[in-house]
């Protein structure tokens, strides 16, 4: 059983819950739901934490974040194990994403951290300059499509500017940040400056609520963004939300065709499409559209399928399958769910799959659906192709693929997205600004981006007097 892990103990209160694995669909583990009572001790113990985490000086708390990343490789394999047990990812992926990433977040953001100066402004006879001082305690609310990945990429920044924090890992994901919880008693880390509790959206909702909570971080869906929105809007807190999206890939004609093809496959069916950056909506200059279409079908059907989180999720990307056939669409390839003839078959998995013909008013074109499936659809000029990228509600990222120069510049600063690929997808610089546009988010993490967001800057000024010469 999984237990909440507050001010350094092991807390186990509150009912529990069954997480199943994707892959089978059996019952992997039961872990304890958050009530108010484990929330407020959660977010209490953050509080009595806090000021002295906030005192010791940044190069300190640079160092406990190398521990931290030297604990997370000292428990790798039981990192990656919990990780594909809770998600059913490649263990490939698990090994080479998302596991050492989480190091490399905690290595990234003691470096920033610690080699950022402070502002000073200087006027004849008058020095202002700033500090900047942590927001508090910081809820992080996180999903489960990337969960180890998505945490430290939160929890390094908030830590290392000087916040305690409560984490809630996403229901269906709690193993990988029940071990981090070991990691940080094994490092010795101080009491309550990492608290995890677990539990569905309501322990979420309770945490977001609470008047001990300075800030959120979240990443989700735009539909919870919404709900800590409001949750939060009496309390005026600081928001960073990373959203939904439905990502845009433009093709044109004068692209490395085998190159454009390798890569739309990445990024269209990595993680079984549940990666926020996943592209859904390709659009592909006319010339080549037929013979793009033929070929990333064929790809398609190569693809070993990776399952749906869980039951639910599956559902909804099946329903989306229906939805396509129902609006009219031409399915190019996929639409159903795999036959294995084991014990994957009571499994969450969907084939991967490639649809076109609908229109760019279909709801199947315009709502997020998370899963292993695009819809391609041809465009003739290059006015066109940035009109149909930026023609959704959303706005998180987009990727194009052309050999022209002129054009990838000139294309890619129009697009209406937080982040946009050229000939690659998925590539990140840490240090880089991260988040996106309309319903995809509010804010930037990702370097001094996530510092900003993580402190607040006081500004002092001081007049200088002059001695009379
Ligand atoms: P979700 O919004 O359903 O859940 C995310 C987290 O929020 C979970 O921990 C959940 O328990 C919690 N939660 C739910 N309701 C809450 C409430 N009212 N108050 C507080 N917490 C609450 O998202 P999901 O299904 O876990 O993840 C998939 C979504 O995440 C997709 O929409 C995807 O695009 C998005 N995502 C975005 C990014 C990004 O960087 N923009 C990255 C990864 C995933």
């Amino acid at each position: 059983m999984l237990t909440h892990f507050i001010g350094g103990l092991r807390v186990a209160a509150g009912p529990p819950f069954p997480v199943h694995d994707p892959v089978t669909g059996e019952v992997l583990r039961q872990v304890h739901e958050a009530d108010p009572e484990v929330v407020d001790r959660a977010v209490r113990a953050a509080r009595e934490a806090a000021r002295d985490w906030a005192a010791l000086p940044v190069a300190e708390r640079a160092g406990w974040m190398r521990r931290l990343a030297d604990g997370i490789e000292a428990r790798f394999d039981d990192l990656v194990a919990a990780e594909i047990a809770d998600t059913g990812k490649p263990l490939e992926q698990t090994r080479t994403l998302d596991i050492p990433r989480g190091a490399q977040n905690f290595r990234a953001f003691a470096e920033i951290a610690a080699q950022r100066p402070d502002d000073a402004f200087h006027l004849p006879g008058v020095l202002s300059y700033t500090v900047r001082r942590p927001l508090g305690v910081v809820a992080v609310i996180v999903p489960w499509n990337l969960p180890f990945l998505l945490m430290t990429w939160k929890l390094a920044p908030a830590l290392v500017a000087g916040n305690t924090v409560v984490v809630k890992p996403s229901e269906n994901t709690p193993g990988s940040a029940a071990l981090f919880a070991e990691i940080c008693a094994e490092v010795g880390l101080p009491d309550g400056v990492v608290n995890v509790v677990f539990g569905h959206g309501p322990s979420g909702r309770l945490l977001v609520e609470h008047p001990g909570v300075d800030g959120v971080t979240f990443t989700g869906s735009t539909a919870t963004g919404r709900a800590i929105m409001k949750s939060v809007s009496d309390r005026v807190k600081p928001v960073s939300f990373e959203l939904g999206g439905k990502n845009a890939g433009l093709v044109f004609a004068d692209c490395d065709l085998d190159r454009a093809v390798d890569g739309t496959v990445k990024s269209v069916f990595t993680n079984g499409g549940q990666v926020c950056l996943c592209t859904e909506r390709l659009y592909v200059e006319r010339p080549i559209f037929e013979e793009f279409c033929a070929r990333l079908a064929a790809r398609a059907q190569e693809v070993t399928p990776q399952p749906m989180i869980s039951a639910e999720h599956r559902e909804k990307v099946l329903s989306y399958y229906d939805l396509a056939r129902s609006e009219g669409a031409k399915v190019l390839t996929g639409g159903g769910v795999p036959s294995f003839g084991d014990s994957r078959d009571s499994g969450y998995f969907v084939e991967p799959t490639v649809v076109t013909g609908l229109s760019e008013w279909s709801r199947f074109n315009r709502e997020e659906i998370f899963g292993p499936v695009c819809h391609v659809a041809p465009f003739d000029t290059e006015a066109e192709a940035v009109d149909l990228a930026n023609g959704s509600d959303y706005g998180l990222a987009a990727t194009l693929w052309t050999t022209n120069l002129d054009r990838a510049h000139r294309v890619a600063q129009r697009l209406e997205a937080g982040l946009v690929w050229v000939n690659t997808w998925y590539l990140r610089d840490l240090r880089t600004p991260f988040g996106g546009v309309k319903l995809s988010g509010i804010g930037r993490e990702g370097g001094t981006q996530s510092l900003d967001f993580y402190s607040e800057p006081t500004t002092i000024t001081i007049k200088l007097e002059q001695p009379d010469a």
